[in-house]
């Protein structure tokens, strides 16, 4: 093995490269609201044992590039907005002979504009595309392209290499995986254009082990949907009652009709879950084809989590073509009434090879193809009902009002959920909405350049 180097260990480097928003030197998010990833870690676990790869594993959102990378081999994760950036970095790296390869999300959904900017590409998840690519890279034999068929499982235990990445920089490292994909096809999401609907999941007690095995108090599950499978769902939720562990995870709104999962969910040690309400109108989420959300039931659904000491992020997205320049005020408003603990607000991206791209590509809509733009926090579309500037200044608005001192008191003493923890993020995501105007560092779409929060 390893007939490029000789005897001494391939040196592969894997980089997370990072958009404006999220860069550690001048980026915008503080500490408190960072979680260690998972991508870089896994893939490390991936590489074939016998060979012995010393791997590097950077990063971008905590830790500034070294001036000098020397490695056989570079890896990188690609989401939309950060392609630039790591086509940029690629560029020089292959300039000074280091082979370049690029996966992740944007790599997936645009695979001949990625193959351009490397040297190999690896399509679709690399449970079994990523070893196949790592023996052919040191056997010299790399091809152009891996393909990730659908034919693999999460069966075989992979425990991520978590220390490998500094964990004074993260809130927490203890994060885990239990599925993929997701069962819906929401029109703006990545995830069913990119991975297809198809259900992979870990035995429970794989995940149960990493778990025991990490040993922390509180955990993460970063999975799409935790409750798309709900036999799933309950199978794990029961398992994870032994432990004694609080976690937070992602779940859809369905879990309002669903009382005794979420009462197991309770049980099993949830203390915050993030749900994409996107939108209080039943019209605009019957375009975005997220019509199983009733925004009818959102104030049900937030009593009963508070109620069983559950904290919620409740994400909203602007710019459906429903809406109007009164949606901010009344997303806020809605937000500050029913106590979500923690509100989030995006613009609506119309991520490549999504329906939504297609269909706003089609109509004429897309206004930039800077992919650098694509980070849910700048207009790259022509709205429908309100101007791009409306769109761009009403999202910062929102967020600056649900943040506002009076406005986290109003949410806090409505919720009454675990108020230490609820107060330490709601003091980061305050330090965000005012400071987004001034990470906005382009003159896109509205000269927002230099204005200060
Ligand atoms: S429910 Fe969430 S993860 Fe599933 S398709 Fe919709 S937005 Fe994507």
């Amino acid at each position: 093995m390893n007939d490029l180097v000789g005897n001494r260990p391939l040196r592969v480097t894997l980089i997370s490269p990072k958009g404006p928003l999220y860069r550690h030197s001048g980026g915008i998010f503080k500490k408190s609201l960072r979680y260690q990833p998972l991508t870089l870690t896994t893939l490390t676990a991936l590489a074939p044992a016998e060979l012995n790869i010393d791997f590097t594993l950077i990063d971008e959102g905590i830790e500034d590039l070294p001036d000098h990378i020397d490695a056989d081999l570079v890896g990188m994760t690609v989401i939309t907005g950060t392609a630039p950036r790591a086509y940029a970095l690629a560029a020089k790296l292959r300039t000074r002979g280091i082979p370049v390869v690029l996966g992740g999300p944007h790599v997936t959904l645009m695979p001949d504009e990625a193959a351009a900017n490397a040297d190999a590409i690896v399509v679709g998840y690399a449970e079994t595309s990523w070893p196949r690519l790592l023996r052919d890279f040191a056997a010299g034999a790399m091809r152009a392209r891996y393909d990730q068929g659908a034919d693999f499982s999460l069966d075989t235990p992979v425990t991520p290499d978590r220390n490998r990445l500094n964990k004074k920089h993260y809130i927490t490292q203890a994060v885990f995986e239990a599925t993929r994909a997701c069962a819906h096809a929401c029109e703006f999401c990545v995830v069913p254009s990119a991975w297809g609907r198809k259900q992979y999941q870990k035995p429970v007690a794989h995940v149960v082990q990493d778990i025991q095995t990490w040993g922390a108090k509180r955990n993460i599950f970063l999975d799409l949907n935790l409750i798309s499978d709900r036999k799933y769902a309950r199978k794990l939720f029961t398992a994870l009652i032994p432990l004694n562990i609080r976690w937070f995870g992602l779940v859809t709104s369905l879990i309002g009709r669903d009382p005794e999962l979420m009462q197991l969910m309770a049980r099993s040690g949830c203390s915050g879950v993030l749900i994409g309400f996107e939108s209080i109108s039943q019209t605009a989420l019957g375009g975005m084809k997220k019509g199983f959300n009733d925004p009818d039931l959102y104030a049900n659904l937030i009593d009963d989590l508070h109620r069983l000491n559950i904290l919620i992020y409740g994400c909203f997205v602007f710019g459906q073509d429903e809406d109007t320049p009164d949606v901010f005020d009344r997303t806020a408003d809605f937000a500050v009434q029913t106590g979500i603990d923690l509100p989030r607000f995006a613009i609506q991206t119309p991520f490549p090879g999504t329906p939504l791209y297609t269909r706003l590509a089609d109509e004429g809509r897309i206004l930039t193809r800077d992919w650098e733009l694509y980070d849910g926090q700048h207009v790259v579309f022509q709205p429908k009902a309100m101007s791009v500037a409306e769109l761009q200044e009403g999202h910062v608005r929102a967020w600056q009002k649900v943040y506002s001192a009076p406005n986290i008191a109003r949410r806090l003493a409505h919720s009454r959920t675990q108020l230490p923890i609820s107060l330490l993020a709601n003091f980061g995501y305050r330090y965000y909405a005012n400071h987004l105007h001034s990470h906005y560092t382009c003159d896109w779409p509205v000269g927002y350049a230099g204005r200060a929060a």
